[in-house]
């Protein structure tokens, strides 16, 4: 009889194998895993076998989220990572972002990521060349002159909503060799798939819309078999492996991602063409408006389903405490930095999203004092506005 040492370490774990199959998948958190024999275990060490040895090199619960994001986003594969910067670097790397190297870059991306390119792999020697991503010709001519490895856009800009022409910049980037990478984040599967449209890697921050309810951390890039290949040895030395309790939440997030998009969008449309009837609003940034200088581009490439959750306007002539008055006098909508969450969530990029990037770039990427973000939750459109609407009052 073992000792009760031996019995409260072993008794209770590791009965006989199911012989049924849980409807949702369960949360993995064993970090190792038994084989019949040593054989199997080489073989999957070896590659030869599918199954699992080590969460660095791949996990169940990690791995059904995987192949839903996939399935999802029309891609061969997908490779989950701890957050959506890990997915923007492991892209970068995974194209052969390598020192020497040169990146072009949308100059409208999400302040981490432009930091990202601007500083660390600045510094390490990546050439990166900043693009107005909507001026084609002057992506062109960057590609043409910098011949980068990598060519790197948002679907919809943050936080500035411009939309990027992922069939025309993949013709672009394709020319000169260079891959595309599109960070879909705010579109979501819902609305765009840019796999299909000629994109060779497409990325998420998965703590926005496919989670959904501000609630993990996480990131994922889908792409060929063979692109994925390449994150995978990448992933095993790097180990910016999600959890299994973030990936389970994203995997039940997915499930209502459609359901919710739809009311995102509807929400989206129904708040911006409000707003853009306000005195105190100078300016509404939303693909959906047809004043948006890319209206033409988002109708065509999301297909009449609807133009996302996410938009920005001015306050106008406000200074910054204007702003944060005005944010601070908003009940239902929350001043929480982040976005793609089933709440409303307000947000002033000068200060948050686009703190890294310098006050100076800000002004010409056109982040002023009085610009704010709404992420478009998915209560009553009526409470949002009002919501709004009150605050705005606050103004004088
Ligand atoms: N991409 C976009 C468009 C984002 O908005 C964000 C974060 O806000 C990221 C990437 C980075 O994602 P995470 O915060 O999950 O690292």
């Amino acid at each position: 009889m073992p000792s009760i040492y031996t019995l409260a370490v072993h008794a209770g774990e590791r009965g006989p194998r199911p012989d049924f199959t849980p409807v949702s998948t369960a949360v993995y958190h064993s970090v190792g895993y038994l084989y019949d024999d040593m054989e199997t275990l080489d073989a999957i060490f070896g590659g030869q076998r599918q199954g699992y040895v080590y969460p660095r090199y791949g996990s169940p619960t990690v791995h059904a989220f995987e192949q839903a994001v996939a399935a999802l986003e029309g891609a061969e594969e997908a490779v989950a990572y701890a957050s959506g910067m890990a997915a923007v670097h492991a892209a970068l790397l995974g194209a052969g972002v390598r020192a020497g190297s040169a990146v072009v870059a949308a100059a409208d991306v999400y302040g981490a990521t432009y930091a990202l390119l601007d500083t660390l792999l600045g510094e390490m020697g990546v050439r990166v060349r900043f693009v107005d991503i909507a001026d084609l010709t002057e992506v062109a001519e960057a590609v043409e002159e910098e011949r980068p490895t990598a060519l790197l856009c948002e679907i919809v800009s943050n936080p500035l909503m411009k939309v990027a022409d992922v069939p025309a910049l993949a013709e672009i980037a394709h020319r000169a060799g260079a891959a595309l990478i599109v960070d879909n984040t705010f579109a979501t599967p819902y609305l765009f798939r840019p796999l299909d449209r000629g994109a060779d890697y497409v990325l998420h921050s998965a703590t926005k819309y496919l989670g959904g309810h501000g609630d993990l951390m996480a990131g994922v890039v889908a792409c060929s078999a063979e692109r994925a290949y390449a994150l995978r040895e990448q992933q095993k030395l790097l180990g910016a492996n999600p959890a299994p309790q973030e990936a389970w939440l994203a995997l039940r997030g997915l499930k209502t991602l459609p359901l919710r998009m739809e009311r995102h969008c509807a929400n989206a449309i129904t708040v911006a063409r409000w707003l853009s009837g306000q005195e105190k609003i100078s300016a509404v940034h939303y693909p959906g408006l047809d004043i948006h200088p890319q209206h033409e581009v988002a109708a065509r490439l999301f297909g009449g389903r609807g133009f996302g959750g996410m938009l920005s306007f001015v306050l106008r002539d406000a200074t910054q405490s204007d702003a944060f008055r005005f944010m601070e006098a908003l009940n239902l909508i929350l001043p929480a930095t982040t976005l793609g969450d089933v709440y409303s969530l307000i947000l002033y990029p000068a200060h948050s999203s686009h703190r890294q990037v310098a006050p100076e770039v800000r002004a010409t990427l056109g982040i002023g004092d009085g610009l704010v973000r709404l992420s478009v939750g998915i209560e009553d459109a009526a409470d949002i506005i009002a919501d709004l609407e009150r605050a705005l009052h606050t103004l004088t």
